[in-house]
């Protein structure tokens, strides 16, 4: 034995590491096979696998797979080590976005992309790696991006979660939910608040109601105004009939009026009652000017009143005339005390003195005219007096 050989017998077995990444297990490095190494002039130990990856690198083949690119019909293979690496991470099946030799020096060329932030509103951009460009690609560079968010917006979105929002429908208790992403294109454009929406519950609701044409709540016109889907669908849930309204031109009439006030149509009252626009677009068809009405205070002072009839102020007439509320009303207001009743004909009366004319009589005596008034006509006619025949001065020469 000579003493290089001594030496090399003093070798002792070696447990070096599997070459498999992720494999915990080592392999013998024999003191026999080291001598046999060096004498071959290697400095380091040969990179080889555990007994066990070994046994699973026989069993394996050679497999050719598709390139991943859609429309190269190149291969590539996956080799038995390379499976024999796969398995050790505890993968089974091939990779998916493997290219062909070809392939991967396109992928070379293509160049890295910064597309926008698929938020909008975000002004960041994402890196579209060249080898996912050619992946998307069938040709060379010219696939669209996929919609992807910038680091921040995904940073944010991640640290964001979906909220509850409650319906835009009145009446309804449902929620909407505002989404994350929803969320993040809000904040882009500078809102922190939700929109308004409604829940799914009421959008197939909403569906379900049509547009409809309902008359303008002015009388006499013959417009309609558009009651909404919503509308309906909220007074479906509220449970109430659709409130009347007006037509467009209505509205746009009863925006540029104003209200008015107007004096009280009882004499001698000095307050006034609001003509409002709604009232005065209805009262428009008349084309007069504010109705005679009665301010608030007369409205109530005249339901404690009651007609009174009182006699006739012609003498030997029988008849009544009405004192009604609003002459009561009237003559409080201009001061006078409530038990002093003025003095009035009866219509009778009255009547008559509008049928009756001036008349003129000839005296019996001395042939001249009498006048014969319409007042001496009504005495007459009340039995107060007798028709004249003679003129004042003969009757005085009667005497
Ligand atoms: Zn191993
Ligand atoms: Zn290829
Ligand atoms: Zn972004
Ligand atoms: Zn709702
Ligand atoms: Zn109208
Ligand atoms: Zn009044
Ligand atoms: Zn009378
Ligand atoms: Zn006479």
């Amino acid at each position: 034995m000579t003493l290089k050989a001594s030496l090399f017998s003093n070798l002792k077995d070696k447990h070096l590491p599997c070459r498999i990444a992720g494999c915990p297990n080592t392999w013998t490095f024999t003191g026999e096979e080291q001598i046999g190494w060096m004498r071959e002039g290697h400095d380091h130990p040969p990179a080889r696998m555990c007994p066990s990856c070994f046994a699973k690198f026989n069993q394996f083949e050679d497999i050719t797979l598709p390139c991943a690119k859609e429309g190269c019909e190149n291969t590539w293979v996956w080799t038995r080590a390379a499976q024999t690496h796969a398995a050790g991470r505890g993968r089974t099946q091939p990779p998916k976005d493997h290219l062909c030799d070809t392939c991967r020096k396109t992928a070379r060329q293509i160049e890295s992309l910064d597309v926008p932030c698929r938020i909008k509103g975000c002004q960041g951009t994402w890196v579209w790696h060249a080898q996912d460009r050619l992946l998307a690609d069938s040709g060379a560079g010219t696939a669209e991006p996929p919609p992807r968010m910038c680091d921040a917006c995904y940073t944010r979105f991640q640290s964001l979660q979906d909220k509850p929002i409650p319906c835009r429908v009145k009446g309804c208790h449902n929620t909407w939910p505002w989404t994350r992403h929803m969320q993040l294109e809000a904040a882009a454009r500078g809102f922190d608040t939700p929109p308004k929406r409604m829940c799914a519950t009421c959008a197939t609701r909403l569906a379900t109601f049509t547009e409809q044409p309902m008359p303008c709540r002015i009388s006499g016109c013959e417009n309609s105004w558009r009651l909404t889907p919503l509308a309906q669908l909220e007074a479906a849930i509220a449970g109430t009939d659709i409130a009347p309204r007006m037509c467009d031109a209505h509205y746009q009439q009863w925006t540029q009026l104003a209200d008015r006030t107007v004096k009280c149509r009882i004499a001698g009252c000095t307050h006034t009652w609001t003509w409002t626009r709604g009232a005065q677009l209805h009262d428009q068809g008349r084309k007069l000017g504010p109705p005679r009405r009665l301010c608030d205070l007369c409205n109530d002072a005249i339901k404690a009143l009651s007609p009174i009839e009182l006699p006739c102020r012609n003498e030997g007439c029988t008849h009544t005339w009405t004192y009604t509320p609003e002459m009561q009303l009237a003559s409080l207001r201009k001061g006078f005390d409530a038990n002093t009743h003025p003095r009035r004909m009866c219509r009778d009366c009255e009547r008559f003195l509008t049928e009756a004319h001036t008349q003129d009589l000839t005296c019996e005596k001395c042939g001249c005219d009498i006048l014969w008034t319409k007042k001496h006509q009504l005495h007459v006619h009340l039995g107060q007096w007798e028709k004249p025949t003679l003129c004042t001065d003969c009757r005085r020469g009667n005497d």
